[in-house]
């Protein structure tokens, strides 16, 4: 039969699995989206919407797909539809090994290409796990690393919708970092709770056994948790611990890699600081077809020369997706889209203090390129704990209001992120605060 929108919000109500970021948006009347242009959706009701989260952070280029993707995609699916990444090599593929060997700082250099930002985690675990003979992985409380086995099991936040929570060989590091910006604490000095913090790192290292301990995986600003910036020092000190004990230090650029924060890494925002295994996704194909990148130090692609790393999936390095995506490196390049990312970010962040001014019911904001997040307070001025606290009910108002002002994007109880498109405007990007 024929899926009239009438069905699909049924469906909606009925089927839970269809929208998770907050209990009880599946019960939400969510628009029907039938097409886009630039930055704006439609629905089938033919209204139109400013996308204030590049969906789930990714459709970076906006959703009009540059024309040399497509040609790109259609010319490749001529060509060589497919090989399987797993026996051999692909011209389209040694490109974009060539291409992210420019682009990636240090020595960097792309290992594998998944499809997804999880698998992409995965193989990165594996490779850690892999090159030091160790098993454990350390990650943060306050972390999203994907919905599979393992990269749900090293995430924090979403651990216990997953059920994730007894996988052995990932431990949770103690060490409260998002403390450091609930403003107030103990009256210590930034650089002294960083200290601080980093001790107690290296002291759980020690209490783990620093020889079990393959890596310390982390996002270099959190994203989903809510747009953690890390305070100064502090991802120095995690790189010197690393070193110390030989540990590995993987740095998960999946929501922020390939310009958001307007460096083309998060991690690039740490003076110094190079990680040993990178994973990304999202933005390295703006979202117009499915692909994410494992990439690693010389040093980890040559141990792995003589011993495959043993990671698969039958879609791995798509010719199709590899073709799509290295044009649209090549968009974000040739359009200096990081330099307009910079450009904004001020008039970003002025907006962003402009609503917390205005409305008693932000507590607090965080803001870097074109990734910001608000932290809504409730009436007792309290930040209503993450995944914690079911949503208030004044929270389905505000995102029943959200499409009704014509914004969409993804919502997670108490945040409202903000991260349109890279390719916004100024003026769309100051209707998008009018609206908001
Ligand atoms: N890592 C981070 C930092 C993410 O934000 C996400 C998704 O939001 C993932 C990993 C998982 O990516 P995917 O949903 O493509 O598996």
């Amino acid at each position: 039969g024929t899926w009239t929108s009438e069905k699909l919000h049924q469906s909606r109500a009925e089927n839970p699995f269809m929208m998770t970021w907050v209990p009880g948006q599946a019960r939400d009347n969510i628009p029907n989206m039938t097409h886009g242009e630039g930055v704006y959706l439609y629905d089938d009701e033919g209204n139109k919407y400013l996308d204030w989260t590049s969906q789930a952070v990714c459709a970076n280029l906006g959703h009009s797909v540059p024309k040399s993707l497509v040609e790109a995609a259609a010319y490749q699916m001529t060509q060589l539809p497919f090989t399987y990444g797993g026996i051999g090599m692909t011209e389209v593929r040694t490109r974009m090994n060539q291409l992210m060997a420019e682009i990636l700082p240090g020595n960097l250099r792309a290992a594998v290409f998944p499809s997804s930002g999880a698998e992409a985690n995965e193989a990165g675990i594996m490779m850690a796990r892999r090159f030091t003979g160790r098993q454990k992985i350390i990650s943060w409380y306050r972390s999203y690393h994907g919905a599979t086995a393992a990269a749900g099991a090293a995430t924090g936040d979403f651990r216990r919708w997953y059920g994730s929570d007894n996988n052995p060989g990932f431990v949770k590091a103690f060490n409260p970092f998002p403390l450091f910006f609930n403003h107030g604490g103990n009256g210590a000095t930034e650089e002294e709770r960083v200290q601080s913090a980093l001790n107690m790192l290296e002291e759980q290292i020690l209490n783990e056994g620093p020889d079990n301990v393959a890596s310390i995986m982390m996002e270099s600003i959190v994203g989903a948790g809510g747009c953690l910036i890390m305070p100064t020092g502090y991802m120095q000190g995690i790189r010197a611990i690393c070193d110390k004990y030989g540990i590995l230090m993987h740095v998960d650029e999946v929501m922020v890699g390939f310009g958001r924060t307007g460096k083309l890494f998060g991690f690039q925002h740490y003076d110094g600081v190079m990680p040993d295994i990178v994973s990304a996704a999202k933005g390295i194909s703006g979202a117009a077809i499915p692909l994410s990148m494992t990439a690693c130090s010389e040093e980890i692609m040559t141990f792995f020369e003589d011993k495959p790393l043993g990671w698969g999936s039958t879609y791995q390095a798509h010719p199709v997706a590899l073709a799509t995506a290295y044009e649209a490196v090549k968009f974000l390049i040739q359009n200096d889209i990081v330099g307009h990312v910079q450009h904004l970010a001020p008039i970003f962040e002025a907006n962003m203090q402009r609503l917390a001014d205005q409305h008693p019911c932000i507590k607090q904001y965080r803001a870097i390129g074109l990734f910001g997040c608000f932290d809504v307070q409730d009436l007792t001025g309290a930040i209503p704990k993450l995944q914690h606290e079911p949503a208030h009910d004044a929270f389905h108002k505000y995102k029943q209001a959200y499409h009704e002002a014509g914004l969409v994007g993804l919502h997670r109880y108490p945040h409202v992120h903000c991260s349109p498109p890279l390719v916004i405007t100024e003026d769309e990007l100051l209707d998008g605060f009018d609206r908001l």
